[in-house]
């Protein structure tokens, strides 16, 4: 694999918090970590159907459009029992007309996990993929994923998105009653992450 030689990498993100939580795990790197929105990228539109085909979208877009090496990530939960669903869609479920709601995105996934009449424990995973791509058309793909099941009803008031009803294996909270900083250590992101960095700075 090959190693991260440049001064600059380019994270394909228009959210402020990744790109600071990514600049300060590369921190020790020396590397400068810009974003989309610095270099006014417009967001492609994401049209595969898995995590790491949209990722792979974002990363080599950015790459072709600035010529600096680039970063993607692409997230979402996958629930045995729906057949992987939502998966690419997680945070489609959540769109309405003014905004995203969570909490009818979790509520459509416990329904429809009610009426499959599949039984508990309703096993799912967060996965996350990292692209990092280079204008050459080169890429790397970095894959992360925790284990657990789908709680009802909803626990926790901390974390994003479908946070509240998802209890890793080996806890006894959910995401949304998890410190911040455990699940950070623990995540999809993490494991993508901790790979991303043994891969390319290791
Ligand atoms: P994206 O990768 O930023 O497009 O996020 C995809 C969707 O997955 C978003 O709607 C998030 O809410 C959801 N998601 C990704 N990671 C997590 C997580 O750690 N907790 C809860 N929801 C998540």
């Amino acid at each position: 694999m090959p190693k991260f030689t440049d001064d600059t990498l380019l994270v394909a993100t228009h959210n402020t918090g990744k790109l600071e939580e990514i600049a300060s795990l590369l921190g020790p790197y020396g590397v400068t970590v810009v974003g989309a929105a610095d270099k006014g990228l417009s967001v492609p539109e994401e049209t595969e159907t898995t995590f790491t085909g949209n990722a792979r979208i974002k990363a080599h877009a950015a790459a072709k459009a600035t010529g600096l090496p680039a970063l993607s990530d692409d997230s979402g939960i996958m629930i045995d029992a729906l057949g992987g669903a939502p998966g690419v869609y997680t945070a489609d479920w959540a769109e309405t007309e003014t905004g995203r709601d969570f909490v009818m995105a979790m509520t459509r996934a416990h329904d429809m996990l009610v009426s499959s009449k599949e039984p508990q424990p309703w096993t799912a995973r967060f996965c996350c993929t990292l692209v990092l791509a280079w204008p050459n058309g080169q890429d790397e793909v970095f894959e992360g994923t925790i284990e657990g099941w789908i709680v009802w009803p909803m626990r926790g008031t901390n974390g994003h998105g479908y946070d509240p009803i998802f209890q890793p294996v080996g806890q006894d909270v959910t995401f949304g009653e998890m410190d911040r900083w455990e699940k950070n250590r623990i995540s999809h992101r993490a494991d993508a992450f901790q790979k991303f960095i043994a891969g390319c700075f290791g």
